[in-house]
């Protein structure tokens, strides 16, 4: 017997997964993994626990459920974002209820997707299946996508069509773009502040670049455009700037982090090699040095599914057509391994990644019915 959902989401959120590229605050998944597996393995899942390559301690769990051909993929990330403690009303590891609301760590992104997917399973005896279902529970969604990664290079399909559980309101979305972090570094000569001629300011370089990139910003818009998205355009943010040491020092080596957001089509590589000839020339006869590469993890944009059976069960199934996200997700690794994949699950993306995040019961019990719906459909019906 599965524990009530919300003892289920009680014991995630206490469970702590965050994990971040920043080595302060990244933290095992294995808690998290651990619990749903052994959710998983009393609904009569066979369980399989991947550990991702390294000494990490981060791990995959790929549960199945039955035999056969094609079938439904409920796939969840099992880590948060970090969290400022201070800025919570309430400690983020303990589930508190106000006003039919569920508040904590990781309660919509996405500890809560994993017990309705659990409770949507249970309704179900495994021996009416006729097609599988798989869960599966992946690692590092929030920071560098390894275990997306990881699981995209088993080249295993482990169904025909896959639900991300995201919150997106319940809302199907079929689109979203990709995201990767580009840094620019700039290197100059330090010396005395009280000569320029004894040194090679990296700040009057970057600021060159600073410049070339806002023009190239400009015209990457005109050239790509996609009207289906809110912001129809790819984007390019100045995140952080890290450089020099002192006031009194001419600034040796400056670092620029750049967010870049591509639309469906745009190829990261490409992307990159163009960013690198737009600092080239910036600097282009000046004394400084440069580097421009892409760092840590990335997420391709997404476009699918093209079986527009599954997209007709799911919008009817939830009363409105499949839309299009600004994040993203782990929705390409999957459309690779050939899954026709949408993403759906409760809770609204605005207030994940934010203090008092919260998903409501109610949320959660509608999400169970929508995939039990889809594992009735594609799992026992089509069989
Ligand atoms: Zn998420």
């Amino acid at each position: 017997m599965l524990p009530p959902a919300l003892d289920m989401v009680r014991q995630l959120v206490a469970t702590p997964s965050v994990s971040s590229p920043d080595d302060r605050f990244d933290q095992s998944n294995r808690g998290v993994v651990d619990l749903v597996a052994e959710w998983a393995a009393e609904l009569g899942f066979a369980v399989r626990i991947d550990s991702l390559p390294g000494d990490s301690g981060k791990a995959n769990l790929i549960a199945t459920l039955g035999a056969g051909e094609d079938g439904l993929v409920l796939s969840g990330h099992t880590d948060t974002v970090p969290y400022n403690a201070e800025r919570w009303t309430d400690d983020p590891f303990v589930l508190t209820e106000r006003d039919g609301k569920l508040h904590g760590l990781g309660t919509a992104d996405m500890k809560g997707f994993f017990a309705a997917a659990l409770h949507a399973i249970g309704r179900f005896e495994p021996a009416r299946l006729g097609r599988p279902i798989t869960l599966l529970g992946t690692a590092d969604e929030e920071s560098t996508m390894d275990g997306a990664r990881a699981l995209a290079k088993t080249g295993e399909r482990f169904g025909r069509y896959a639900i991300i559980g995201e919150p997106t309101g319940l809302q199907p979305i079929r689109k979203h773009k990709g995201v990767f972090y580009v840094q620019v570094t700039v290197g100059g000569q330090a010396g005395h502040a009280s000569n320029p001629a004894l040194g090679v300011n990296a700040i009057d370089g970057l600021h060159l670049v600073l410049t070339a990139l806002q023009s190239w910003r400009d015209t990457i818009g005109e050239r790509y455009r996609d009207d289906d998205f809110e912001v129809p355009t790819p984007t390019l943010n100045f995140g952080r700037i890290i450089g020099g040491d002192s006031p009194n020092r001419i600034c040796a080596e400056c670092k620029l982090d750049l967010d870049i957001r591509l639309l469906p089509g745009m190829q990261r590589p490409a992307v990159v090699a163009e960013l690198r000839d737009v600092v080239a020339n910036a600097l282009e006869g000046g004394p400084w040095t440069f580097d421009v590469s892409a760092v840590g993890g990335y997420a391709d944009a997404f476009e699918g599914p093209s079986d527009a059976e599954f997209s007709g069960v799911v919008e009817t199934l939830c009363g409105c057509s499949a839309k299009t996200a600004l994040f993203g997700t782990e929705a390409p690794f999957l459309a690779e391994l050939g899954l026709q994949t949408l993403v759906l699950g409760a809770g609204d993306i605005a207030v994940a990644h934010q203090p008092d995040e919260y998903v409501t019961i109610a949320a959660i019990e509608r999400a169970t019915d929508v995939y039990a719906n889809l594992i009735q459909r594609f799992c026992i019906e089509s069989a």
